[in-house]
């Protein structure tokens, strides 16, 4: 389960925002919007 380093926040990949920038997929945090990762779509 991934951790926020921003608020500390636990979250499920559920709940995570999910942006597409290009070929990448951007995750954010739902509370404050921290960067939590990118990762190639397929
Ligand atoms: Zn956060």
């Amino acid at each position: 389960m991934p951790t926020c380093s921003g608020c500390s926040g636990d979250f499920t990949p559920e709940e995570l925002v999910r942006h597409e920038d290009g070929p990448l997929l951007l995750v954010h945090c739902p509370d404050c919007g921290l960067s939590l990762g990118s990762y190639r779509r397929r």
